[in-house]
């Protein structure tokens, strides 16, 4: 196997593709978006595409089926509701990627009536890179574009013992280069698939099981016997700190709940209103120095009440959460706060680090807490006025 710089010889890709497309043709996981190569519906395959972005699977088909439910098509998804489709993206994660669906689903509508039927055009929407766009045009349009994601890449530098970090812009070009050159010119979304569902299956990153690869006769790793050196180990980068110092403020058996505003922390979702406390403060110093200035709210802030940390790819969060009573009026309005009951916050865009926060804080109120509670209040309302009486 000489060939570490160049292109796979055409009757070595032949082959390869060959047995690719046997293998697939013989039997796959059966999951709802997929299609025969000639049936492929773009809205769906591009739906499906984005929400596999760092989830499994098993995470992603309950909310596509839900999703599509409500937005059958990519005419009824632009016209929609920005709160109501992150609300039901809640749970998936990756917000930025709801919200780029939502923007390259108008650009789409707007530009070209549809999502458009070439690499160009899909690369110009918002949120579709090279994997995305080639996963789109190959699978939905059947033109022969390249999709490298991360299961891909470590099947082609198995195949093709590409050395070195699979995220440096220049093994991302190699493994490109190495796709294109791959890709079947009739079947292109198939071939493509095929290279996905080993990566997800036979050829994990550890301990492959190269027995039951249909490629295993031309890879190149196999035969050396290193197919755990590829791709290279990189060490992780170590997920940045950030302490959120987060305020609980009850009435009636609701909670006040805030949405995010851009530019912050996870914008456009719902959760307790919270500030990003800088290195080296005291979380609830902070919050009361800083709520009314910070989040408009003229707050007395109590004692830490639970504490909680959840690990995402890049961030290390770490809620304080403090119990807290609102001095004067609630915020104005309707838009971006209120007093919110368990039901009402079902249905608003949470992600799903603030139900556990809510959880950690003391949960939701039960029917019969949430009837004492405002049972309660009306009697000290009451005593109020038979006193002033
Ligand atoms: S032979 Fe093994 S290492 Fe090579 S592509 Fe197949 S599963 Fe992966």
């Amino acid at each position: 196997m000489a060939e570490r710089d160049s292109l796979p010889s055409p009757a070595r890709r032949r082959a390869l593709r060959r047995r690719l497309l046997a293998w697939w043709d013989a039997g796959h996981r059966d999951l709802p978006w997929r299609f025969p190569q000639r049936a492929a519906d773009p809205y769906r395959v591009w739906l499906a595409e984005v929400m596999l972005q760092q989830t499994r699977v098993e995470a992603v088909v309950p909310h596509y089926r839900r999703f599509l439910a409500r937005w059958p098509t990519l005419d009824s998804l632009a016209r929609a509701d920005d709160a109501e489709v992150l609300a039901a993206w809640s749970g998936l994660g990756y917000y930025a990627r709801c919200r780029n669906l939502l923007a390259a689903a108008r650009a789409a509508l707007g530009r070209h009536g549809g999502l458009p039927a070439s690499l160009a055009g899909l690369r110009a929407l918002p949120g579709l890179g090279p994997y995305t766009a080639g996963a789109v045009a190959s699978i939905a349009f059947a033109i022969p574009a390249p999709a490298v994601d991360g299961n891909v890449a470590r099947v082609l530098s198995r195949l093709f013992l590409v050395p070195g970090d699979p995220r440096s812009p220049k093994v991302k070009a190699r493994l490109a280069a190495l796709a294109a050159a791959l890709v079947d010119p009739v079947r292109p979304g198939d071939l493509n698939q095929a290279l996905m569902e080993l990566g997800a299956g036979a050829c994990r990153p550890r301990r492959p099981q190269c027995a039951r690869c249909p490629v295993a006769p031309g890879c190149a790793a196999r035969e050396e016997g290193r197919v755990e050196a590829f791709p290279a180990r990189v060490p992780r980068r170590k997920p940045v700190r950030m302490v959120i110092a987060v305020v609980r403020v009850e009435r009636g058996g609701r909670l006040l709940l805030r949405r995010a505003p851009a530019g912050g922390l996870f914008p456009g979702m719902w959760g307790l209103p919270g500030l990003v406390v800088p290195e080296g403060e005291d979380p609830a110093g902070y919050l009361r120095r800083r709520a009314e200035a910070g989040l408009g709210l003229r707050l007395s802030v109590g004692r830490e009440i639970a504490s909680l940390t959840r690990v995402l790819t890049h961030r290390r969060l770490e809620f304080r959460i403090h119990a807290g009573k609102l001095l004067g009026a609630p915020p104005k309005g309707t838009d971006g706060w209120g007093f919110t009951s368990e039901a009402d916050a079902s249905r608003l865009p949470a992600t799903s680090a603030m139900h556990r926060v809510i959880e950690a804080s003391g949960g939701w109120f039960t029917a019969s807490r949430r009837d004492r509670d405002t049972k309660k209040g009306s009697e000290d309302k009451q005593k109020a006025l038979t006193r002033r009486g």
